[in-house]
């Protein structure tokens, strides 16, 4: 069987400023570089991403592999219309060079947003589907963030979700959608009938973790339909609200061995649904008072985890926003390790002066000022790194990681990871390699929602979620939405609720 393979991802943050150029797809902060063609096998083979799944049982079924491209870029700002284009392009040319073929296995994200298209996966799903015609399978991977529309249902045969966030189960999913695949390419089953239903409100990332429970429960009902013999698959995403666009939101797609049944399933989700609405919202900490509670809670048996949910780089966030940074320095932290702040000049002033020195200059603030003013110095110059090391985290496994010259600044007792460049913070990796072990620290601070909880959550003493200011924003209401139609959640506002700081 000859399959053709592809990868293009991102997730625009519509809100944040700037266009993704070209430049972001050649080598995004943790991720594998830009590749094509065969060097795609090597290159993706053994790390976390969906290709590596679905290349492993793609090669396990002795399938003819074609690999054409695989792309992806740290979410931003839209990104450039000619950019998407010349991928889009790229990839629609290989497959009609690569002819005749049997299926096409994409992996996409679902909320890529250019500087002139809404729904950049329905226009590259449907340029395939175009190029290819009805009857070649076409399989995309996304990511649960993505935003689906009907034409992504439509134009692909089947949608496979990640089913995780944070999203650890990224490759397995490309192994579920390359079985899926060469059923379909095998003449196994023909493609099913199917129903994509909107959910209709938006929901904060922070609300989409999937060990929530009412999430979890979500997740469980699905899985429990799949079980049965006429319902094929229950596919479900939660949407990124900060890509200002009319399908922005959680989505529901089935497919079943018929209209009837897939339409019957559907609307049995939707009500589980409309049902959890107002149970899927997180309680968030002011920044003095998080802080107040990690130092009170603090032991030796794993970190209280500070989460910095609202500066979040994996939703378009700058990671140079000070507010829990200014927190743990002024009340004195003493331990307390924040990872970290993308600030390439401060980086580089460390790596000029040495181990050991003083530095008096200031950390974070760069873009965003109005989310938090830089912190002033003195720093010491606590830890140096070159910023190379391999992924050791369940999404970073493998990757060959470059954040440029690393740092470990040291303030008032606390320590800053400073970087030049912007990464998820989700990577025990970047802490050992500057000679910090994560499950000795009194309080690990982390600029993330919650991919930080795939690798720190079984050590975490306490998880408690820090409202500092960022673009990321878990109040959706403070949104100028243009285009997006659905509303915010029902919740009880994150201030009037009891911080427990606990998760479950
Ligand atoms: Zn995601």
């Amino acid at each position: 069987m000859r399959i053709a393979v592809a990868g293009l991802q991102h997730e625009t943050n519509t809100f944040v400023g700037g266009v993704t150029d070209a430049s972001a797809f050649l080598k995004p902060g943790g991720w594998p570089e830009l590749v094509r063609g065969e060097a795609l096998r090597d290159s993706l083979a053994g790390t976390a991403v969906p290709m590596a799944g679905a290349l492993a049982v793609l090669s396990n079924h002795g399938a003819d592999i074609v690999p054409l491209l695989w792309a992806m870029a740290l979410p931003s700002g839209p990104v450039d219309h000619a950019v998407f284009e010349a991928f889009r392009d790229e990839i629609v040319q290989g497959l009609k060079a690569a002819e005749p073929l049997d299926g096409v296995l994409l992996e996409l994200h679902g909320a890529m947003v250019t500087t002139a298209e809404p729904d950049a996966e329905g226009n590259l799903l449907q340029t395939v589907r175009r190029a290819l015609g009805s009857e070649v399978p076409v399989v995309a991977t996304l990511d649960p963030h993505g935003n689906v529309t009907a034409r992504m249902v439509a134009c692909a045969d089947w949608i496979e979700p990640y089913r995780t966030y944070p999203h650890v189960d990224m490759s397995e999913t490309g192994a579920r959608a390359a079985c899926r695949l060469l059923d379909f390419a095998g003449g196994m089953h023909e493609p099913p009938a199917r129903v994509y239903r909107p959910v209709p409100f938006l929901l904060p990332v922070v609300a989409q973790a999937t060990d929530g429970p009412a999430m979890a429960a979500l997740y469980a009902a699905a899985r429990e339909h799949e079980s049965t013999a006429d319902v094929l698959g229950v596919q479900l995403t939660f949407g990124f609200p900060y890509a200002d666009i009319a399908d922005a939101g959680p989505a529901i797609v089935v497919y079943a061995e018929s209209d009837r049944r897939a339409e019957e399933v559907a609307e049995m989700h939707l009500a589980l649904w409309l049902d959890a609405e107002a149970s899927l919202h997180m309680p968030l900490v002011g920044p003095n008072e998080a802080v107040a509670m990690a130092m009170d809670g603090a032991g030796s048996d794993g970190p209280v985890v500070l989460a910095d949910v609202q500066d979040n780089p994996g939703a378009g966030g700058s990671q140079d926003t000070t507010g829990l940074l200014r927190a743990l320095v002024e009340a004195g932290a003493r331990g307390a390790v924040l990872a970290h702040i993308c600030d390439p000049p401060a980086a580089a002033a460390a790596h000029a002066v040495g181990c050991g020195a003083t530095l008096d200059l200031t950390v974070g603030g760069l873009t965003s000022p109005e989310h938090g003013a830089p912190v002033e110095g003195p720093f010491e110059v606590a830890a140096l790194g070159s910023g190379r090391f391999t992924g050791e985290g369940p999404m970073y496994r493998g990757n060959a990681i470059d954040l440029g010259p690393v740092t470990v600044l040291r303030k008032n007792g606390v320590d800053v990871v400073v970087a030049g460049k912007r990464m998820q913070a989700s990577e025990p990796g970047l802490l050992r390699h500057l000679g910090l072990n994560p499950e000795q620290l009194p309080i690990l601070a982390v600029k993330s929602s919650v991919h930080f909880r795939g690798a720190y959550q079984a050590m975490a003493r306490n998880i408690i979620l820090v409202n500092a200011p960022g673009a990321v924003t878990m109040s959706l209401d403070k949104l100028d939405f243009r285009h997006a139609v659905r509303p915010v959640a029902r919740a009880v506002p994150n201030d009037n609720r009891r911080p427990t700081g606990d998760f479950t």
